[in-house]
């Protein structure tokens, strides 16, 4: 990276930042892409991703991010393979620091997503893909028929439970209090479907699974009762997390927009934010739709509105 300077800096390695990397790349920009804590974003803790168009057999998550990386480079994007902890937007050139190290850009595309909240719990990280998953939409499919778990009481977890009946024979929503969250019309869609059980005042302890031949597999969780202390083994074929998800927007607050849970917003039918020069894309906007496919969508946008506003100041 040249005295530190880019015309275009993107944060983030999700397939947001990949496409945005990959036309601006193929622009001549030579964009630098800041990779963060999690190169190549959340399809790198999954396994297989059927619903992304052009792997008619499906493709590994790790295996597709990888391929995205080596396409942008192709054409000369670079990674940093570093977060970025603190930016200046007052000014142009831009100002972005990772930790002690500064970097300037004339044009920023924030890509950084919107993480799924886990439990935190070691034997979740171990079955994450092998049963658990915190995505219905996308995983819902390897559950055909089988018995699936979804923790949470808020909106996403009813959400996520009805969507599954579409495949499940079973879901049981487990939720650690006797009240729910959830908006009473999303409680009350739960509530009808005869697919939908309740699991109240429970949390999950443990993730329990076998492996069998090198294959991982979760067979159930160990719920603890949270009045009287009591466990127990609940058998299910998946868990799905469902207490919602946190858009990775903390080092750009009193700078970019955002709303009340911190997705950063944008100008209507564009990638536009609050402050010309930096563009938004990915699951960092979008707390409704949540795919790979869609957040390589906005990243082409947002490299497609950075280039002609480039262009624009020149
Ligand atoms: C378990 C699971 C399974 C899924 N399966 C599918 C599926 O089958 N099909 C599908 O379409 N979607 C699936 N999704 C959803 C899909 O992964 C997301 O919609 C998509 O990854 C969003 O892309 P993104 O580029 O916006 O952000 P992300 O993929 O979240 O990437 C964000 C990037 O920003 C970086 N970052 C964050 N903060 C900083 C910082 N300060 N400095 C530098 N970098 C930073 C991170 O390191 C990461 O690289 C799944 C999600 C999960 C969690």
């Amino acid at each position: 990276m040249a005295e530190n300077h880019s015309k275009i800096i993107i944060i983030g390695s999700g397939p947001a930042g990949f496409t945005a990397a990959l036309y601006n790349a193929r622009a001549n920009l030579k964009p630098v892409i800041f990779e963060g804590m999690q190169p190549g974003g959340q399809l790198t803790i999954t396994t297989e991703v059927e619903n992304y168009p052009g792997f008619e057999n499906g493709i590994q998550g790790p295996e597709l991010m990888d391929v995205m990386r080596k396409q942008a480079h192709r054409f000369g994007a670079e990674s940093v393979y570093k977060e970025i902890t603190e930016v200046d937007f007052s000014k142009r050139p831009f100002i972005l620091k990772s930790n002690d190290e500064e970097y300037t850009a004339d044009a920023v595309i924030v890509a950084t997503g919107a993480s799924a909240k886990l439990l935190g719990l070691e034997s979740e990280q171990k079955y994450m893909g092998y049963g658990v998953s915190a995505c219905a939409t996308c995983d819902g499919f390897f559950f055909k028929n089988q018995k699936v778990l979804v923790v949470g009481g808020g909106d996403t977890a009813m959400e996520e439970a009805t969507y599954l009946t579409n495949h499940a024979s079973e879901v049981t929503i487990i939720h650690r209090r006797e009240g729910l969250r959830a908006s009473t019309i999303m409680q009350d869609r739960a509530k009808k479907n005869p697919k939908i059980k309740f699991y109240l005042n429970k949390v999950i302890n443990e993730v329990v699974g076998v492996e069998e031949n090198g294959v991982k597999k979760m067979t159930g969780v160990i719920v603890e009762d949270t009045r009287d202390h009591s466990k127990e083994e609940v058998k299910a074929d998946g868990l799905f997390i469902g207490i919602g998800h946190k858009p990775n927007t903390d080092i750009f607050k009193g700078q970019l927009e955002m709303d009340d849970v911190g997705y950063l917003k944008v100008k209507p039918e564009s990638t536009y934010t609050n402050i010309e020069g930096v563009f938004a894309c990915g699951d960092v906007i979008d707390s409704k739709y949540r795919q790979a496919v869609t957040a390589a969508g906005t990243g082409c946008m947002a490299s497609l509105d950075a280039e002609r506003w480039l262009e624009a100041q020149e």
